[in-house]
Parts: structure tokens; C-alpha cells; sequence
């Protein structure tokens, strides 16, 4: 999954990544669906391993464009995990309450705990994207910000966080296909505003946007994966692989119990 990462300290460029790509996976979608499978079970044994080990943190952040499939991907990777030990944060236009606060205020209260992961559907780089493309704050503001991200993150890490980023890319093509089919489907009606075109007009905003926070807040401690999403499977195949091998590289074990089980008999 190397190819996908942003590496640390290098730049890229969001048109040089083919939202089409399918990496070096040789096989077709019933393969990848297979693969998925096989991950998903892997994925659940190592999350009840992090939830009853209980001492390491998992911070997912997914971000896309409108349609870019945050929702599908966290239904399909995360299929019947444990739900105590995986929480979903989702953030949306900041509440009266939220907007008297600093940007990470609402972040940093939902971020997870010793045994658990979350994942957040959307989260703080909304204040880089959203914000930014509209002028919500002026250029100072949103510009420090990058640094600032970096700094939470940085001690997210060094105190037990593993943190794992996803920008989902998928064309403008793409999302024209899917805004299209929610608006033929009346049962995603509710997925559908009118809010979503506006946003479509400052697509190319937006990819710079991305371009600028995937370049400057990819870290070793909490690195982007752009991930190509425009096939849904190679997306979730990504994730669920990128997940798994994070998970396994932690070499987790099973508490030892808290008595000296050996010779009991339950009668
Ligand atoms: P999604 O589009 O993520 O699937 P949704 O359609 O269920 O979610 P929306 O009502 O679209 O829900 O909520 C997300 C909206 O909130 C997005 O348009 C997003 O840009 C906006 N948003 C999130 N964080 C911020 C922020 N910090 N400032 C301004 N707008 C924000
Ligand atoms: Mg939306």
C-alpha cells in the first residue's frame, strides 16, 4: 500500500493520482470482494485483541469530496466489528457552542481511549478544506493551522494514538455519476442537497485544498493515504489492507487473568 501513502516531507500532486488505480492488486472486483472478506475477519480478531488488551488507541480519519464514499467504506471495512470498542465521530457545520470554541475543542473531546478505535466521518481538516474554500476565516487564520494540526497530532501519538489518514479521491466524473444516481434512487434522496452542487462548482478549489493539507500534514505519526475510490472495492481493499497490517505491526496479546487459573474446576 506504498504507493498510496503521501510520504513525509514529499510533495504530491492529487492529478498525478488516478482515482481509477488499482495499485499493484492483480486481480479484478470478485477477487478484491474476496480479499475484503478475508481482511474483515482479520480486522475484527485484532480489534477484540485492541479492546481487550486496552492499551492502544486507533484514530482513523476518513476525508472525501461529496459522494467520495466515506459512509460505504466505514459500512463495509468496519462489517461486524465489536461496537464497544468502535465509535463513529461525524462532523458536521460547527454548532453555536463549537464556533465559540478553538477548531480542535470538539476534535479532541471525541478522540479515542486506551482499547478503542474511532473512526471520524469527516474531523478537524474541515477547518482546512471547507473553511478555507470559503473564506470562512481569513488567510492568517486557516493558514496556521496546518502546524497546528501537525502539533495535535504529534501529541495524539506520543500518547499511545495510532493514527490513520484516508482521502478517498474519486473524479469529478465519478461524483457526477453518483450525484446522479441519488437523485434517480428516491431511498438517497435524504443523501442528496442542493448544497452538494454548489460545492461541485469549486471542485478545483477543493483539489487544492486537499493538495495543500495531504502535503503538509503528512507525518510519520500520522501519515495520508490517498486512496483511489473511485472503484468502491480497490477503496475498501485499501483501507481494510492499510488497517490490518497497522493492527498486526502492534504485536498485541491477550492480558494475562488477573488469578492464577490454573487447576480450577468449576463445579
Ligand atoms: P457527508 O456529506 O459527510 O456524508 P452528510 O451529508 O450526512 O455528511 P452534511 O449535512 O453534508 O451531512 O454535513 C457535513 C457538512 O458539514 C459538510 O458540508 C462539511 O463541509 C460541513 N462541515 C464540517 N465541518 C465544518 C467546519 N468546521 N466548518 C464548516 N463546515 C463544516
Ligand atoms: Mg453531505
Amino acid at each position: 500500500m506504498k504507493h498510496h501513502l503521501v510520504e513525509p516531507g514529499k510533495k504530491i500532486k492529487l492529478a498525478e493520482r488516478d482515482p481509477q488505480d488499482t495499485g499493484d492488486f492483480k486481480g479484478g472486483k470478485e477477487d478484491g470482494l474476496k480479499e475484503i472478506v478475508k481482511l474483515n475477519e482479520k480486522l475484527q480478531e485484532l480489534q477484540e485483541l485492541l479492546y481487550a488488551e486496552g492499551k492502544h488507541k486507533i484514530l482513523v480519519v476518513l476525508q472525501a469530496m461529496d459522494t467520495g464514499g466515506k459512509d460505504g467504506a466505514i459500512r463495509r471495512v468496519f462489517d461486524g466489528v465489536n461496537p464497544q470498542g468502535v465509535k463513529v465521530a461525524s462532523f458536521k457545520v460547527p454548532t453555536a457552542e463549537e464556533m465559540a470554541h478553538d477548531y480542535l475543542w470538539r476534535v479532541h473531546k471525541v478522540v479515542p481511549a486506551n482499547g478503542e478505535l474511532v473512526i471520524f466521518n469527516r474531523s478537524h481538516y474541515e477547518d482546512v478544506l471547507v473553511v478555507r474554500v470559503h473564506n470562512y476565516v481569513p488567510k492568517e487564520v486557516w493558514s496556521k493551522r496546518y502546524e497546528q494540526i501537525n502539533a495535535f497530532e504529534k501529541l495524539l501519538a506520543e500518547n499511545g494514538t495510532i493514527i490513520l489518514k484516508f482521502f478517498l479521491h474519486i473524479s469529478k466524473d465519478e461524483q457526477k455519476e453518483r450525484l446522479q444516481a441519488r437523485l434517480d434512487d428516491p431511498t438517497k434522496h435524504w443523501k442528496f442537497s442542493l448544497g452538494d452542487l454548489g460545492e461541485r462548482k469549486l471542485w478545483d478549489d477543493y483539489q487544492s485544498a486537499y493538495e495543500d493539507a495531504l502535503n503538509k500534514t503528512s507525518t510519520e505519526y500520522a501519515p495520508w493515504y490517498v486512496v483511489p475510490a473511485n472503484r468502491k472495492w480497490y477503496r475498501d481493499l485499501v483501507i481494510s489492507k492499510v488497517l490490518v497490517e497497522t493492527l498486526e505491526g502492534l504485536k498485541m496479546k491477550y492480558p494475562e487473568p488477573k488469578d492464577d487459573l490454573s487447576g480450577v474446576v468449576i463445579e
